[in-house]
C-alpha cells in the first residue's frame, strides 16, 4: 500500500474551505492508502501566537478532522509537536538545503513582507515540510496547485540527501504530488478563497441558523436584481460552487435551469443550498459534539496516533543518522 502524508495547521475549527478542499479528499484516501495525517503546530508558531489559543486551535482541529471521517483506525493521525523527530529531521535537512532555495520560495515573500521582523522559521519551514514528509518515506502527498512548489522543493533534499550519503540504493523516495480534485473555496465573500482569517468562512460546528445568516446575505449574480431576471450561475461564484459540493446532481442541474430560466428566485436558491448543506454537516457537528465533551478520549486518541507515527520516525531517524555517522540518543539503542 502506497504512503501519504497530509499535514493541517491548527487554524481551529475545521470549516467548509478546509472540508470540501482537503478533509474529505483525505477521507476518501483513507482506505487506499496508508495515511499519516498531522496536525503541524510547529508550523503555526513561525508566526505570533497566544500559547492558550495555539492549545485550543489544536484541540479544535482534531476534533474536525475526527468529525469529518478521519478513523484513527485507518489513518494515523496526530500532532506534530508530540513527534520531536521532525524537527530532529528538519536541521539535518537545514545542513542541505541551499539558502537560494529557500529564498525564492512564494510563501516566504508573501509572509515575510507582511512582517515588521522576519523570523529564520518562515524561511525554513519549506525544510520543516520536507522533513514532515520525508521522515514517513511518503510517496503521494495530496497536494493543490498552490503547493506544489513546497512538494518540489521536497523533492530536492530528499536527492541531495541520497546523492549524498545513500547514493547506491536512494534511501527517501522522492513524493510525487497527488492533485486531488479539490477545489478552491471560495469564501462567503465571493472574492477572497475561504480562510478563517478573513472571516469568511462557514464553521463545520455552525448551527443551522447561523449558517442560513451567513448565506441570505452572500453575494449572487449581479444581473439578477428581480425574481423575473435571467442569470448565470457561472456568475455565483458562492451559492453555485456550494451547490455542486453539497447538492445532489439532479438538484444542480435544477439550480442551473432555474437560473437562467428566472424560474425562481436567488432566496429560493439558497433555502434549497442551506437544507443539503446543513443535511451533510448535521452528523459531523453531533460528532464533533460528542468528542468536544469527552477532552480525555480526544486525548487518548491523538495520543495513540503519536505513538505510532513515532515508530515509523524513530526508524527513519535511525537509518538517517547511522548513514551521517551520527550516534543515536543513548535511550534509542
Ligand atoms: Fe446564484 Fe442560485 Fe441566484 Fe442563480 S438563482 S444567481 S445560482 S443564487
Amino acid at each position: 500500500m502506497a504512503r501519504i502524508f497530509s499535514g493541517i495547521q491548527p487554524s481551529g475549527e475545521l470549516h467548509i474551505g478546509n472540508y470540501l478542499g482537503a478533509v474529505k479528499n483525505w477521507v476518501a484516501l483513507q482506505s487506499q492508502y496508508e495515511s499519516f495525517i498531522c496536525v503541524v503546530n510547529y508550523h503555526a508558531i513561525t508566526l505570533p501566537y497566544a500559547a492558550p489559543d495555539l492549545i485550543a486551535r489544536t484541540r479544535e482541529m482534531a476534533i474536525g478532522l475526527l468529525a469529518a471521517g478521519i478513523d484513527p483506525e485507518k489513518a494515523t493521525l496526530f500532532i506534530q509537536s508530540q513527534v520531536p523527530e521532525h524537527t530532529e529531521l528538519a536541521w539535518i535537512f537545514n545542513t542541505l538545503t541551499p539558502l537560494g532555495e529557500l529564498e525564492r520560495q512564494t510563501q516566504f515573500k508573501e509572509k515575510s513582507g507582511r512582517q515588521e521582523q522576519v523570523m529564520a522559521g518562515i524561511l525554513n519551514y519549506p525544510v520543516l515540510q520536507a522533513a514532515d514528509i520525508l521522515l514517513y518515506l511518503a510517496d503521494l502527498v495530496p497536494v493543490g496547485e498552490d503547493q506544489i512548489q513546497h512538494l518540489e522543493l521536497s523533492r530536492v533534499i530528499a536527492r541531495n540527501w541520497n546523492a549524498r550519503f545513500s547514493p547506491d540504493a536512494p534511501y527517501f523516495p522522492e513524493p510525487q504530488p497527488k492533485l486531488t480534485q479539490t477545489r478552491r473555496i471560495v469564501g462567503l465573500d465571493g472574492r477572497s478563497k475561504m480562510s478563517k482569517s478573513i472571516g469568511n468562512t462557514i464553521g463545520i460546528m455552525e448551527t443551522p441558523e447561523a449558517i442560513w445568516e451567513k448565506l441570505r446575505p452572500a453575494v449572487t449574480d449581479p444581473a439578477r436584481q428581480k425574481k423575473t431576471d435571467a442569470g448565470d450561475p457561472d456568475k455565483c461564484p458562492v451559492i453555485y460552487q456550494l451547490h455542486k459540493a453539497f447538492s445532489p446532481p439532479a438538484v444542480v442541474i435544477e439550480v442551473e435551469e432555474h437560473c437562467r430560466g428566472a424560474k425562481w428566485g436567488c432566496i429560493d436558491c439558497k433555502k434549497s443550498l442551506h437544507g443539503h448543506l446543513v443535511a451533510e454537516l448535521a452528523p459531523i457537528r453531533a460528532r464533533a459534539q460528542e468528542l468536544a465533551g469527552d477532552p480525555a478520549s480526544l486525548t487518548n486518541i491523538m495520543d495513540a496516533g503519536a505513538e505510532r507515527a513515532r515508530v515509523v520516525a524513530r526508524k527513519t531517524i535511525a537509518d538517517v543518522k547511522e548513514r551521517m555517522g551520527l550516534p543515536l540518543a543513548a535511550s534509542a539503542h
